[in-house]
């Protein structure tokens, strides 16, 4: 089996080939021209994929020495994300399918993410929980088998990502400033600042009010000292980022426990985060789990999830065809 996949659901233009179950290319290119508008802009977004959408399959190809008479068959991100951006992912999937006679495959992209546990060794054994924490979305999710999954509770309003960029955003870091708080809070303390945050039932999450918090105490503060946020960006930055990860790990434990499941893994953009990374490795020594954290090039969107995913949607006969839509809300 000789995949090309395609993920355009935000705002990276990426294509993988995957051969038999094992990547062999992952081409991303990220769209920069968001980074002063903070946040992504959909418009924008579907134009830079557009542009990208053709050099990058390409290049994929070409990176894992494949043609297009090789390939048998081509796989794309059918949601949930950006509808426009979607589409332009979708069509060009849609003409290869066409043009070279080979099946279609449309994949989940929250599914695709965890799945990423499967491009390398280790590889999480089933059942597994996933914390799955990305830009768009925030869940626990129990996963039976490949394409067996279900949510054990997600967040109700922003997802963990977003309330990491929107944090950033006030500090005047431009998007996504995800990875900036991270580095940034290396250098402060995290213990400095306390800020209320919204406790929900079970195992859903709620990042809306912590921001809120956040916002309502830096204005305050820089009502008082208008250099209020540049002198103290360390610690700002290392305690909003200690009570989002506080907030991720409690839920989770509550869920390995509730679960009696040992098997442990996080998925999406924020497991990037190196606080998580650490304390997912220090609870898990505490509680006796095997935790399972993705190379970083597989944490963030990329393409050789989609593969990976494709992989195993074609061997369990799970194809899409030629009417095949974007879904930009596409729960599984
Ligand atoms: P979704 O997958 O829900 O559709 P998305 O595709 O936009 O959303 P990803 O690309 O998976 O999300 O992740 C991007 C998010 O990850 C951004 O919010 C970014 O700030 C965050 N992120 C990336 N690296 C880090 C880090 N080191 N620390 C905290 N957040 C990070
Ligand atoms: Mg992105
Ligand atoms: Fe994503």
């Amino acid at each position: 089996e000789v995949i090309v996949a395609i993920e355009s659901s935000c705002d990276e233009t990426s294509a993988s080939v995957c051969v038999d179950g094992e990547i062999k290319s992952n081409v991303i290119a990220t769209q920069e021209i968001h980074s002063k508008y903070g946040g992504v802009v959909p418009e924008l977004a579907s134009r830079a994929h557009q542009q990208a959408i053709a050099p990058v399959v390409m290049e994929a190809l070409e990176r894992a020495g494949v043609e297009k008479k090789d390939l048998t068959a081509v796989a794309f991100t059918q949601g949930p994300g950006l509808l426009g951006a979607l589409l332009v992912g979708t069509s060009f999937a849609k003409s290869m399918s066409l043009g070279l006679k080979i099946p279609l495959i449309g994949v989940n992209h929250m599914q695709a993410h965890i799945l990423a546990h499967f491009i390398e060794e280790p590889q999480p054994k089933f059942p597994f929980i996933c914390l799955t924490v990305s830009g768009g979305h925030t869940q626990i999710v129990k996963v039976n088998d490949y394409l067996d999954m279900t949510v054990l509770g997600q967040t109700q309003d922003d997802a963990v990502g977003e309330a990491f960029d929107k944090c950033a955003k006030i500090m005047g870091i431009p998007y996504p400033g995800g990875p900036l708080i991270d580095k940034m809070s290396k250098s402060g303390d995290p213990n400095r600042f306390e800020f209320s945050k919204t406790d929900m039932p079970d195992l859903d999450y709620s990042f809306s009010g912590i921001k809120t918090s956040f916002l309502y105490f830096t204005q305050n503060q820089t009502q008082k000292n208008s250099d209020f946020i540049e002198e103290n960006k360390y610690d700002l930055a290392a305690s909003i980022q200690r009570h989002l990860i506080g907030m991720l790990m409690e839920k989770l434990e509550l869920a390995a426990e509730r679960e009696g499941i040992n098997q442990i893994a996080i998925a999406g953009g924020v497991s990037a985060n190196s606080e998580l990374r650490s304390t997912l490795i220090s609870t898990g020594e505490e509680k006796g789990w095997e935790v399972y954290i993705p190379k970083f090039e597989y944490c963030t969107d990329n393409a050789a999830m989609i593969a990976m995913t494709a992989y195993y949607q074609l061997k369990g006969g799970q194809l899409s065809d030629l009417t095949a839509s974007p879904m930009p809300r596409w729960k599984f």
